[in-house]
């Protein structure tokens, strides 16, 4: 796949991928810690995951998918957690990255939406971690949590849902 000639000449190519994940909060006696975004929240359960359900993570790594088409929840990081025991979703988010090839990450912009915990805190960290782990600088990353006023089990406080976009432009090397 190479960049496309038209008229102008070179143009750039971005592609946007879609993902999205969500988990139920283990009990309140659960001593899981709560991973979302590589941070751990206190004062909230775990979330119910063979994994740390990191929902963040998993959002992201299904945004990747419907680039690259290479299964990574479904495939890659199932073998990586169950034949391995690796939990940790950032394993699984490197070897995710590494099947975008040429594509190159423009922008991420992630939606979060549950009950608990508050975010509000919490998110600017959260752009700075995510931005790392992706190689990006946290001007690409853009983080909203919402409440969604309790319509849904995630706005009642069952657990935790997560979707991502992500942008990707085309290059060369
Ligand atoms: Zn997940």
């Amino acid at each position: 796949m190479e960049n496309m000639e038209n008229k102008f000449g070179h143009f750039p190519i971005y592609r946007t991928g879609i993902g999205q994940d969500s988990h139920r909060f283990l009990p309140a006696d659960s001593s899981k810690p709560c991973v979302i975004g590589s941070l751990i929240f206190e004062g909230v359960p775990g979330l119910d995951a063979d994994s740390d359900g990191d929902v963040a993570l998993h959002a992201i790594c299904n945004a990747i998918t419907s680039l690259s088409g290479v299964p990574i929840l479904g495939g890659i990081a199932i073998d990586l957690c169950r034949k391995d025991g690796i939990t940790d979703s950032t394993v699984y988010l490197q070897r995710a990255l590494q099947t975008l090839g040429k594509q190159k990450i423009v922008h991420v912009a992630m939606t979060i939406e549950g009950k608990r915990p508050r975010f509000e805190e919490k998110i600017m960290s959260m752009r700075r971690k995510i931005a790392h782990l992706l190689s990006v600088s946290e001007k690409q990353v853009g983080i909203t949590a919402t409440s969604g006023d309790g319509l849904t089990d995630f706005g009642c406080g069952d657990g935790l849902q997560c979707f991502c976009l992500l942008t990707t432009v085309l290059v060369d090397v």
